[in-house]
């Protein structure tokens, strides 16, 4: 048995990214941006008026109140042909370009026009509303790094310098694959010792989430021509996964099937709660395959650790993993044997602005529904025995940290 940090470790050194591609920057949004962009321009591309106003002179307007004459009008969208003198002045919008001689624009609110003259009522510094040409980004320059994750206000940045075609990591190739004679489908009623397949549907919308493309594969049965069947369909994708049949039943037959299909087992197990039995694997041409335990927590708790880091990296994220936070619990809190266990948590902001965690009732690993309540796991070190109410520990916020929609966001014990 490896810890979780060796166990990552091999995930991400037998992990190439895929290679990229080229996409509109409208449809780039959560992607993987696989090149730096250098800005085309210089930002603002000309000396930019932050109000509406009047462009003038400073010094013109050292004493006020002030009249100066009113020389011509520049509407955002169109370029000043004239230039302003002592005493003069342009009514000005927000967004034009400021004409040369002026140096600073008053608002609006702070003038009064009367025919072809302007009562300036309050003087403005040199430089005061206009942000010069280049002095946000010079010509040249890079406005974004490539590794970084795409969101609207990179999207915004790819608009404003006119890279309309975007270099990103592709979106990686997941098939899915569930295993057990005991499931049945969703919309079926169980018979007597048969369970509802959950942890099918739950790894395409773990896959989905991360902006991965699932391909569920459906239920192989515990026997071995059922599951060579369908790895071998899954082997065709960049990743495979399959829950359950990774531990020491008579009926786990994932691994010794993969090993036969030419899956080279790079670990098997990990100290880790929930998901003790972690297979990890890779074929010759990069195919990587993860058999995920089967209890539906367990499937959960490991595609987020290990799965959600290696699509990263397939995609080319330079650190694909999340950050941990610091939280102090709310109650106490045991971690019996000496695996890191990752325990279901709430994740509240406290009053003073810190982070409060408090866990959640679970009855462990095959209990999804208390895992559905969590906004976030709580780490419980391999050394750790109890914590008690107010110990700081390290949690792992999940999306859901982010959810104010969330129905379970009384910390008090929500069973
Ligand atoms: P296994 O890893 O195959 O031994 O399964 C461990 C536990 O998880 C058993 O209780 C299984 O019935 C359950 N389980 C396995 N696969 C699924 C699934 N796709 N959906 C829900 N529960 C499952
Ligand atoms: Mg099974």
């Amino acid at each position: 048995m490896i810890s979780v940090d060796e166990a990552l470790e091999i995930v991400a050194s037998h992990i190439s990214a895929l290679d990229p591609e080229d996409v509109s920057f409208e449809l780039a949004c959560g992607r993987l941006l696989r090149e730096d962009v250098a800005s085309d321009t210089d930002l603002p591309p000309f000396p930019r008026s932050a109000v509406d106003g009047f462009a003038l002179r400073a010094a013109d307007v050292s004493g006020t109140p002030a009249t100066l004459e009113i020389i011509g009008e520049v509407p955002a969208g169109s370029f000043p042909s004239f230039q302003i003198g002592a005493g003069e002045a342009a009514q000005i919008m927000t967004g034009a370009p400021v004409p040369d001689g002026a140096d600073a624009v008053q608002m609006v609110e702070q003038t009064r026009v009367d025919a072809d003259r302007v009562e300036v009522r309050e003087r403005v510094e040199a430089g005061q509303n206009i942000a010069p040409r280049g002095s946000e980004v010079a010509n040249g320059a890079v406005v974004l790094r490539e590794g970084t994750r795409l969101d609207p206000a990179t999207i915004a940045v790819a608009a404003t310098v006119g890279k309309t075609s975007l270099r990103v990591g592709r979106r990686p190739e997941v098939a899915v694959i569930a295993t057990g004679d005991e499931l049945v489908h969703p919309t079926t009623t169980p018979a007597p010792g048969q369970i509802r397949n959950s942890n099918g549907f739950s790894l395409v919308a773990q896959c989905e989430q991360v902006g991965a493309t699932a391909h569920y594969l459906g239920v192989a049965t515990d026997d071995e021509a059922s599951l060579t069947q369908l790895i071998r369909a899954g082997l065709e994708k960049d990743v495979l996964l399959l829950s359950g049949g990774v531990s020491m039943g008579r009926f786990d037959l994932v691994e010794p099937v993969l090993e036969r299909e030419g899956v080279e087992i790079l670990f098997e197990s990990v100290a880790l709660k929930p998901g003790k039995p972690l297979v990890f694997g890779r074929t010759n041409d990069g195919t990587l395959v993860f058999g995920l335990p089967g209890n539906p927590v367990s499937t959960m708790v490991t595609f987020e650790l290990f799965v959600r880091t290696a699509l990263a990296r397939l995609e080319g994220a330079p650190s694909p993993s999340r950050p941990y936070v610091t939280a102090s619990l709310s109650g106490p809190l045991r971690n019996r044997g000496r695996r890191r266990a990752f325990l279901p948590g709430w994740l509240s902001v406290g009053t003073d602005g810190r982070l409060v965690a408090h866990p959640i009732t679970t009855r462990g690993s095959g209990d999804i529904v208390a895992f559905a309540k969590a906004n976030a796991l709580v780490v419980s070190g391999e050394d750790d025995d109890i914590h008690a109410t107010g110990d700081v520990v390290q949690v792992y916020p999940l999306d859901s940290f982010f959810h104010r929609e969330d129905r379970w966001q009384n910390p008090a014990n929500p069973r």
